[in-house]
């Protein structure tokens, strides 16, 4: 299926999410985790762009997925890069107000998808992240991004030690680079769309 994206609104109050009812899909991540080049790679580069634009950085960024049939499937939702402060109690106290409510009560959101880079070590803020989507009860895949920097053993090993920090059973790698690992993400993601949001 080819589908295309186009941007829909950028929200920074509650006040402002997409009334349009479509199943959501979140993207998660550290800053520099390499989210804007998957976005891009996913779904062409105006997402990335709308999403650097000053102002929208502290933004959800709303994208619009339609099919061949030009019929809405699914809705992206790009949420503020995480990590900034080197010590916060928690992720969610480095959001502005109106993330933490989008996570745990938007109805549309079924999928979040935690980014994170597999060239570095387990990190403290994702695992936040992590238990903060598993105590609110969020559907989620771990992402591990720029899979492209290392060769086969050292994916191996790097996933291994991302799955038993972060303690998920599957990391799914990717490099917006390559391509690598983009069709099964998309796959998963259709899943979603498929699904569609429930009565
Ligand atoms: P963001 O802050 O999460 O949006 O991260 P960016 O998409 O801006 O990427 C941060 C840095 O990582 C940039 O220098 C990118 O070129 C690099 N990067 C992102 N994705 C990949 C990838 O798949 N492979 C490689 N080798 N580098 C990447």
């Amino acid at each position: 299926m080819r589908y295309t994206t186009q941007f829909l609104l950028s929200a920074m109050a509650e006040s402002q999410f997409p009334t349009l009812r479509q199943p959501e899909i979140a993207f998660l991540g550290r800053s520099n985790v390499g989210k804007s080049s998957l976005l891009n790679a996913l779904v062409g580069e105006k997402a990335a762009k709308v999403s650097s634009t000053p102002g929208r950085t502290r933004a959800i960024n709303f994208f619009l997925v339609l099919d061949e049939r030009r019929t809405a499937r699914m809705i992206l939702a790009d949420l503020p890069g995480y990590g900034f402060a080197k010590i916060s109690k928690s992720i969610s106290a480095e959001w502005p107000k109106f993330i933490e409510p989008y996570m745990l009560e938007r109805e549309e959101l079924k999928l979040c998808i935690c980014l994170v880079d597999s060239n570095i070590a387990p990190q403290e803020s994702d695992l936040q992240l992590i238990e903060f989507l598993r105590n609110a009860g969020r559907a989620f895949v771990v992402v591990a991004t720029k899979a492209d920097r290392l060769s086969g053993n050292e994916r191996t090993r790097n996933l291994a030690a991302l799955k038993k920090g972060l303690g998920v059973e599957k990391i799914l790698a990717v490099s917006a680079k390559t391509s690598y690992g983009l069709k099964e993400l998309w796959a998963r993601m259709e899943e979603v769309g498929a699904a569609g949001i429930g009565e």
